[in-house]
């Protein structure tokens, strides 16, 4: 074997090694089928090499040129799946024709500069493209997300300096494909690496998301609740600023249940949590607390502040507009509320806010209730 042929075997093997691994992936965007055409791009381009392995002349070069053209152009519809953008085949299918026809054509009558500035140019068609998606268009873009730009810019770049080399310093030809080689093992690892690692970023914040939200309304859980104010209670307590606690409960919620039925009721909690939110400043921090509870945490909030804000609230409720099946009596909540400056032990304050809620309820509900002492 040949070194040549040896690094041909070489990237043939790490490539299907990567190709088993997608498939162990779980993808987060199923319904765009994006997955497919990175496995599609990997194995075209694992056969690609495989043919060049063999003497790259005759029938297996023309083979391994194409391949490696389609290899790219499935790479390009990948790239903008993951961008969440409709595919531009009416782009990527005569581009990718033109390389795979013209890069073969001269490759084969071992016309190898205009072979080369070809890639070039068509790197740029195809694989710019694929930067642009991954750098400025993918939404929510993750540290892989811009490692795979990254990739991208640095195979832009080596077809670039080489056909510079080309021009410029026609001798170095030999060299400077040496050099140019060296780097597709870490290019095409890149991107098949960095895809991967994409997904399971991905598929990690959507477990954590979904570990600190509650699913029916969407808003923060329990939990959520104190990841959310965690670094806020250090801060304002260094700062010596006060905040606010509301406890929210929704009034005989169970008589609305029983009249509408569960569903009818999560659709009233639905839009109970969207009135609420209505109602705040993007500062606070609102959370489903239990089935029917709510809870608000206002930073920087005096008393005085806390009651226009809660009797906003109660307005806000009673006049919400409920859907169109659950209008069946008036809705209204009770709020009770501690407000602290000095004690910063979020349990004691809840209990506090507890305590109450409770004498709000039994106050006749539909009102707000300090709390007044810790307890
Ligand atoms: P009160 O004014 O004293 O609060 O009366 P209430 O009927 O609201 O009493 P309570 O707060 O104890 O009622 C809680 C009810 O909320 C019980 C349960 O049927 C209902 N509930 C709890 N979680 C959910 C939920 O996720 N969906 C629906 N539809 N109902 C829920
Ligand atoms: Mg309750
Ligand atoms: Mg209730």
């Amino acid at each position: 074997m040949t070194s040549e042929q040896l690094y041909c075997f070489a990237m043939f093997q790490v490539l299907l090694v990567f190709l088993l691994a997608s498939f162990r992936l779980r993808a987060t965007d199923q319904s765009s089928r994006a997955l497919p055409l990175l496995q599609g791009a990997i194995c075209a381009e694992l056969f690609s090499w495989l043919f060049y392995f063999w003497p790259a002349v005759g029938l297996s070069l023309v083979l391994s040129l194409s391949l490696s053209a389609l290899s790219m152009s499935l790479l390009t519809a990948f790239c903008f799946k993951r961008a969440g953008r409709a595919v531009p085949w009416w782009w990527i299918i005569p581009v990718g024709l033109a390389l795979g026809v013209s890069y073969s054509y001269f490759s084969y009558h071992r016309q190898q500069e205009i072979s080369l500035h070809l890639m070039t140019l068509f790197a740029f068609l195809l694989i710019g493209p694929c930067f642009w998606c991954f750098r400025y268009l993918k939404p929510n873009p993750t540290l892989s997300d811009f490692m795979m730009a990254a990739v991208f810019a640095a195979w832009l770049l080596i077809c670039l300096l080489r056909s510079l080399m080309l021009l410029i310093a026609p001798d170095w030809l030999l060299s400077g494909l040496l050099i140019s080689q060296s780097f597709w093992p870490a290019v095409s690892a890149g991107y098949c690496i960095f895809a991967l690692t994409g997904y399971m970023e991905e598929t990690q914040q959507k477990f954590k998301d979904e570990a600190l939200h509650d699913p029916l309304t969407g808003l923060l859980n329990r939990r959520g609740l104190a990841n959310a104010i965690q670094g806020c209670l250090a801060y304002l307590q260094r700062q010596r600023h006060s905040a606010a606690l509301f406890m929210i409960d929704l009034d005989h919620f169970k008589q609305i249940n029983d009249k509408i039925g569960h569903d009818g009721g999560d659709e009233v909690l639905i839009a109970v949590a969207e009135a609420l939110q209505k109602e705040l400043r993007q500062s606070d921090v609102l959370a489903r607390y239990g089935g029917e509870e709510f809870i608000v945490f206002l930073p920087q909030t005096d008393k005085d502040s806390a009651q226009l804000a809660a009797e906003r609230l109660l307005l806000a409720v009673r006049n919400m507009h409920l859907p169109q099946s659950t209008q069946t009596q008036n809705l209204t909540i009770s709020l009770g509320i501690a407000v602290f400056d000095a004690d910063f032990d979020f349990d004691c304050q809840l209990r506090r806010a507890d305590h109450a809620l409770y004498q709000a309820k039994a106050r006749g509900r539909d009102r707000i209730e300090f709390a007044t002492d810790t307890l």
